[in-house]
């Protein structure tokens, strides 16, 4: 199933060019009081949520794709992280342009040794809300990669079983300002983390290692590649995460980017894609 969530925080069903209107099957999720469990809702209950959708989603409105307002399909996650250098193309460019290290970063290790980083999670956004650019005296890139939301509680997994904790996939635009600042800092500002255009559930992508995925802006093709070529794939990825920290449905990892960043400035229009997952516009503007 692929939803999304548009409008003023309503649950579509993507059909084809159209999406159902199924926000009515959020009244099988539990009520909480203060304090909030540390997961998103949603993504917890999906299969509860996924059972109601069968029985309502044929008598839900339809409303066409082009007219909604596309919104992050996760709105809570507890956790963003990031896959730095993850493709080796991109490791390999990194290193050799000094727009792309600097000082504190010029001998830049592999994935293995860098480790994972967080992005805040006021940084969310969804592609019809736009990037907001900020220090735009500085570098700012595009950076699409696949993302993974997780759907279990997952604590020390190992990469065997790692997909058993996976909700579904989305794509993931982790923007990045340039600089000599730590990476949650230049990459935590508000708008820098776009999910979209909606979640594909686990069921539909057995295998997230064998996925084209690219990226233009205004109509050029910037980056273009695959999974396939990710250095830690998606099992490694949980396990190396979960060995750090506890995971919680909703909880995001993006996987790293492939080779080709390049700067955005504010006008520009983005369009990303993933095979099996879609395709998402995003547009660009100064904060
Ligand atoms: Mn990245």
């Amino acid at each position: 199933m692929r939803f999304c969530r548009f409008g003023d925080g309503r649950l579509g069903l993507v059909e084809e060019s159209h999406v159902r209107d199924v926000t009515a099957a959020l009244d099988a999720l539990p009520v909480y009081r203060y304090p909030f469990p540390q997961h998103d809702l949603f993504i917890a209950n999906l299969d509860k949520i996924m059972d109601r959708v069968r029985t309502i989603a044929g008598s839900s409105p339809s409303v066409p794709l082009k007219d909604v307002q596309l919104l992050s399909p996760v709105a809570n996650p507890s956790k963003i992280i990031g896959a730095p250098v993850n493709y080796q193309k991109h490791l390999d460019e990194v290193r050799g342009d000094a727009q792309l290290h600097h000082d504190n970063q010029a001998h830049i290790a592999v994935i293995q040794k860098t480790g994972l980083f967080l992005k805040a999670c006021s940084a969310l956004i969804g592609p019809s809300e736009g990037i907001a650019l900020r220090k735009l005296d500085r570098r700012n890139d595009h950076e699409v990669e696949l993302a993974v939301v997780i759907g279990k509680r997952a604590n020390s997994i190992s990469s065997a079983d790692a997909l058993n904790y996976v909700a579904g996939y989305t794509i993931g635009l982790d923007l990045t300002i340039r600089g000599p600042e730590e990476r949650s800092l230049r990459k935590s500002a508000d708008t820098y983390a776009v999910l979209g255009p909606w979640l594909v559930t686990a069921d539909e992508i057995t295998n997230p290692g064998n996925l084209n995925l690219k990226i233009s802006v205004n109509g050029e093709e910037r980056q273009n590649s695959n999974t396939k070529y990710m250095i830690l794939g998606v099992p490694e990825l949980i396990e190396f995460a979960s060995a750090f920290y506890t995971l919680n449905p909703g909880d995001v990892i993006m996987t790293g980017t492939p080779e080709g960043v390049s700067p955005i400035q504010p006008g520009d229009n983005i369009l990303a894609s993933i095979e099996k997952i879609g395709t998402m516009a995003v547009k660009v503007r100064a904060a």
